[in-house]
């Protein structure tokens, strides 16, 4: 048999990859590690300066148990990195009684024995004065286990550890094709050819390009920052924490408060006009009015307080499943490659647990969490 450079590959280092990695590493695999661009960077789905994390997933009763050991992972993270990754601030669900959001959040409260407060639209407004604008028939679920996490950081300190672990890790280094051959995977870069046993597959938007037969879509999705009107501490961190808004038309606003040098941060859920299928690798980063006018002319009814136009905006992706759920695991039952994509805008919370559950994969192990509900072969 050929000589293999390394036992695993990791391709792609956003916030599954790099945490895969330095799962990887932690258990003493021989990986090494690829990004096209310097981890951390903003080309992807992971930036922003900050994403949600809450137990409460609404998305899947089998995200939860996910969630949890993900949080765990988290704590695992900033204790082996010293630094504060995790912001702990809970976290509010609004909307429709019956609703998506919090009439799904307080049934995923329910069902996996999740402890959470319900608030009516007054309470809401008198704890937290800048959901004033919430209509009486809408109820606020706050989650006191939400909060964010900073996941530039997260990415490069996870990069970091694995590095130290005894990864090999090739920045700005692209994955320009991958063969399957006998007993492992052909990689190829612009410069030379790497032998790998396994290889996994988080190239995030891009999984399409390496791994051709599933159903995803590309979208873009903008972030968006406003500064209040005047000087107002209601729209701080503390008393704005992390939320996530449903209208009564089906939009979602989300976003989270002023903190660590961040105006406050808003968006605008996909179905929202400026999300479109786009190509990752034709895609116009500049922005647009397009990007944030719903937005805007929603804030003085449904947000009052900010500036109409905001101060930064940045471009994201994600990456859209028909079910709406991830794909994680081995397309075919192929030995040689584990995929994971399909983020559908949800998953950074997650990507602890999913590095952890791709490391057992790779291991030949059962994951702690059971994630065959994600099977890619499932759209077969
Ligand atoms: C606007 C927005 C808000 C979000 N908010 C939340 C939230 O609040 N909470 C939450 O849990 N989730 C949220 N998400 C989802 C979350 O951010 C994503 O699920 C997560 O970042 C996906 O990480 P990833 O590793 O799959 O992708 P990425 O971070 O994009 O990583 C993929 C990596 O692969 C690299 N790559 C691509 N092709 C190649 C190649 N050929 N060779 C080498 N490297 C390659 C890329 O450079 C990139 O670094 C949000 C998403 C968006 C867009």
């Amino acid at each position: 048999m050929a000589r293999m450079d390394a036992e695993v590959a990791v391709v792609g280092l956003g916030a599954w990859g790099s945490a895969t990695l330095w799962r990887l590493a932690a258990e003493g695999v021989d990986a090494i590690g690829f990004d096209r661009f310097t981890p951390g960077h903003s080309l992807g789905s992971s930036h922003g300066g900050s994403r949600m994390f809450r137990i409460t997933c609404l998305e899947h009763p089998g995200l939860v148990p996910l969630a949890r050991r993900s949080r765990e992972l988290w704590s695992q993270l900033e204790d082996s990195a010293g630094e504060q990754l995790f912001f702990p601030t809970g976290g509010l669900l609004i909307g429709p009684k019956d609703g998506h959001i919090a009439g799904g959040t307080l049934r995923a409260s329910r069902t996996h024995d999740i402890k959470v407060r319900t608030l009516s639209a007054r309470a809401l407004a008198f704890r937290f004065p800048r959901h004033t604008a919430v209509p009486d028939h809408h109820m606020g679920v706050w989650e006191p286990s939400a909060g964010i996490i900073r996941p530039e950081r997260a990415v490069q300190a996870a990069v970091r550890l694995a590095a130290e672990a005894g990864a090999r890790v090739y920045p700005d280094t692209r994955i320009i094709a991958m063969k399957k051959v006998p007993g492992g995977v052909l990689l190829r870069t612009a410069e030379r050819a790497v032998r790998v046993r396994q290889v996994v597959v988080t190239v995030g938007s891009w999984l399409s390009s390496l791994v051709p037969g599933l159903p995803l879509e590309t979208l873009r999705m903008p972030i968006t920052w406003f500064r209040p009107l005047e000087a107002d501490r209601a729209f701080d961190l503390d008393r704005f924490p992390v939320f996530m808004r449903e209208l009564d038309d089906g939009r979602v606003v989300w976003g989270n408060g002023a903190e660590g040098g961040f105006d406050v941060k808003l968006g605008l859920e996909e179905r929202g006009q400026v999300s479109k299928p786009i190509d990752p690798d034709d895609s116009d980063r500049s922005v647009t009015p397009d990007d944030w006018a719903d937005l805007s002319r929603l804030l003085p009814a449904k947000i009052p307080g900010l500036e109409p136009l905001p101060a930064k905006v940045a471009v994201c992706m994600l990456t859209r499943t028909p079910d709406g759920q991830f794909v994680i695991g081995r397309p075919g039952g192929d030995p040689r490659v584990v995929v994971a994509g399909g983020d559908n805008a949800h998953g950074f919370k997650h990507a602890t647990g999913i590095g952890e559950a791709l490391a057992d994969i790779v291991r030949g192990g059962t994951t702690k969490v059971d994630l065959d509900f994600l099977a890619p072969d499932r759209f077969r």
